[in-house]
């Protein structure tokens, strides 16, 4: 660190993302990225900034309204219910920042994603957690017991990460509609692949926001496109604090790389059902061969096998040519996160697991 660090830049302690390695050629099965390529329609947009690349001289449209409005038609909102970032992270970022300070501490879970408590660090908001049930579920009691009464707000993502589980409308809307003082935040970056969306209750309430991305589903990570949906009110302090930073976060191609997957739901829901089937093939396999298996609901599985360290898991298939995640945190070491991929990419994972834990025996 130089002498010149902010406090700000002291403070901070970076998330650190997958690996995205260039030395070899692996399955890669870690960053949860789509193994389906985006809709034929994204490259359609390919070939018109290919046909006319000296539009790239303009700023885009620092208001994404084009952008907002494929979204909005997709989830039948308005425009100004749809706040546009470079990608979802980003989105959160802001949501912090518009949503939280040194007087509103954060409310979460203990294990979730663990970019919530790098944003509270650097933005010095303090960051309270409650602990997963043993099972890995929620305890929603717990969670709205720790609000106290205060206005604190809540970031939850649903379906959740790294455990793949989620709760229902039902369960959110409890907590939503009894804690009016409260903003949830719900960041459903993989809810596509099976669980229950909040959108239609933004219409109910103001106290709800929905943070969505086209990384996963859509097979769009590169294009960098995230977006939260809620009452025009919670978009406007958003767009307040995003226009005090950057008023371009969001490029032109990705404004239209983005509406054209908007517009082919379809292909959308295709690749979604299929990964959904690859995944509970394989969790089926999985619980054969003797693997705790959570019922994920994302597309990813969370899985561990009694006596064997994750650490040695995500080595030993490392050296098999997979790559699966592992997080050091101690109530959760010793299991790793599985991307799901092709049926091709699965069938090699789940003989090279296989191999492993039977060789242990
Ligand atoms: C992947 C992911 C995101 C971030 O996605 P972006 O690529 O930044 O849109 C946000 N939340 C969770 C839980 C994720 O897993």
């Amino acid at each position: 660190m130089s002498e010149f660090a902010s406090r700000m830049a002291r403070r901070c302690k970076p998330y650190t993302p997958g690996e995205q390695p260039r030395e070899r050629k692996y399955i890669k099965l870690n960053t949860n990225e789509n193994p389906y390529g985006p809709s034929p329609r994204v490259k359609e947009v390919i070939g018109r900034f290919e046909q006319s690349p000296e539009s790239l001289r303009l700023y885009p449209d620092p208001t994404a309204l084009s952008l907002r409005e494929a979204i909005a038609e997709n989830y039948q909102l308005r425009p100004e219910e749809i706040f546009v970032g470079n990608g979802s992270d980003e989105v959160l970022a802001f949501c912090f920042m518009a949503f939280a300070d040194d007087k509103t501490p954060l409310v979460s879970l203990d294990i979730t994603y663990s970019f919530y408590p790098v944003w509270a660090e650097l933005m010095d908001i303090p960051y309270r957690t409650i602990p997963l049930r043993e099972d890995l579920t929620v305890d929603t009691e717990t969670l709205t017991g720790a609000l106290g009464g205060n206005n604190y707000p809540v970031v939850l993502a649903n379906p959740n990460a790294p455990t793949g589980l989620a709760l229902t409308r039902y369960q959110i809307e409890q907590m939503v509609k009894e804690h009016p003082r409260n903003l949830f935040i719900i960041d459903e970056a993989y809810v596509d692949f099976g669980a229950e969306s909040m959108v239609p209750l933004i219409d109910s309430y103001p106290n709800l926001l929905v943070v969505q991305t086209c990384s996963k589903s859509r097979s769009l990570a590169s294009i960098r496109l995230g977006y939260a949906m809620g009452q025009k009110e919670l978009i406007d302090d958003l767009n307040r604090v995003k226009n005090s930073f950057n008023s371009y976060t969001v490029s032109a191609f990705t404004q239209e790389a983005g509406r054209a997957a908007m517009e082919d739901e379809a292909y959308t829901r295709k690749c979604c059902e299929r990964i959904a089937s690859t995944r509970d093939r394989v969790k089926k396999e999985l619980i054969d061969a003797g693997f705790d298996v959570t019922d994920s609901q994302s597309n990813f599985l969370w899985i561990c096998y009694s006596g064997i360290r994750g650490e040695d898991l995500y080595e030993k298939l490392r050296q098999r040519g997979v790559l699966v995640r592992h997080f050091t945190q101690g109530k959760i070491c010793d299991h790793i996160r599985v991307t799901v991929g092709t049926d091709e990419d699965m069938d090699v994972f789940l003989q090279e697991i296989k191999a492993i834990v039977g060789g242990s025996l």
